[in-house]
């Protein structure tokens, strides 16, 4: 054989190799392109859901997120890791909402924030549709504490009511439990030294580093007193989360503008975030996300 013919026959074998796998290729996989809801078509999403009824819908927020990072940090963290989990599991990724619960970032302008209750009825109706779809397993991928609380209500509300099941898998899950810190302080809560390296990992031409400043954190004396109790009854957690990252209305001293001089709540230097953090943080959330779908792909229905 020619080389020349064996390569038209290689090609054509390519060709229709190719033309039978072809909706097999929009699953993705390994290595495979992220599939995105409102990327696809309809027939594509009808031939996925031949293959699949799993969905990530990814939570962020728009808010404040000090003078270096954009409101949309949040956002930006958990689709781009979602779509990650995409590419290597083959998963679809339907964003819904880009702004979350925030109202304590308020003090700052730009910051949007929905409801609890609007953020979860949104939520709930989006996976309604779904499930009915043939979507029967959600995953939520938050990227922002403030919303755990809806989250968490949304996904009692879906196990309970339709025949689907949701899960939480992101930030704050037990799917992601265990991370080291990786900022070399304790206090690194937001748009801090973690979070600005994840963006230089994520999303480096939205960062302005020269902008970055340690900022001047002020903690009320209820907070102060707590923190000193803390030590000796660390069961007394859960009364910080009555305290801090709460609207400034509360009068408690916990919203963003009480605490922090310019929006980051940190006892570091955000100038010491470095892409290579960021790459150990992303890739973390993504190896544990993807190993769970492994998982979860071995219970077939
Ligand atoms: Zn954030």
């Amino acid at each position: 054989m020619s080389k020349i013919l064996r390569r038209q026959l290689l090609g054509i074998f390519l060709i229709s190799l190719a033309l039978v796998s072809g909706p097999a290729l929009l699953t993705g996989g390994p290595e495979g392109k992220p599939l995105v809801l409102q990327e696809m078509s309809w027939i594509d999403v009808r031939d996925y859901l031949n293959t699949s009824d799993m969905v990530i819908i990814p939570l962020g927020s728009t808010e404040q997120h000090g003078p270096q990072l954009p409101l949309g940090s949040d956002w930006y963290e958990t689709f781009d890791i979602s779509k990650m989990i995409s590419a290597r599991t083959g998963v679809v990724v339907a964003p819904v909402v880009m702004a979350g619960y925030s109202v304590y970032h308020s003090g700052f302008p730009g910051t949007l924030s929905l409801k609890p209750e609007t953020m979860e009825q949104v939520l709930y109706e989006t996976a309604e549709m779904l499930v009915k779809y043939g979507f029967k397993r959600i995953m939520f991928f938050n990227s922002h504490g403030g919303n755990s609380g809806v989250e968490t209500a949304v996904v009692r509300r879906i196990n309970q009511s339709l025949e689907a099941i949701a899960v939480a898998i992101g930030e704050g899950s037990p799917v992601q439990a265990g991370g080291e810190r990786l900022a070399g302080v304790w206090f690194d809560e937001h748009a801090g030294i973690e979070e600005t390296s994840m963006l230089l990992r994520l999303e480096p031409e939205l960062v302005h580093i020269e902008r970055a400043e340690k900022p001047v954190i002020q903690f009320s004396p209820k907070v102060q007193e707590l923190l000193g109790l803390l030590e000796r009854y660390p069961q007394l957690g859960p009364v910080l989360g009555g305290l801090l990252a709460v609207p400034e209305e509360t009068k408690k001293g916990g919203s963003s503008r009480d605490i922090s001089s310019n929006g980051i709540w940190s006892l570091g230097d955000p100038k010491a975030a470095t892409r290579e953090i960021g790459d150990k943080i992303v890739t973390r959330q993504t190896e544990n996300a993807v190993k769970f779908i492994q998982a979860w792909k071995q219970a077939v229905k």
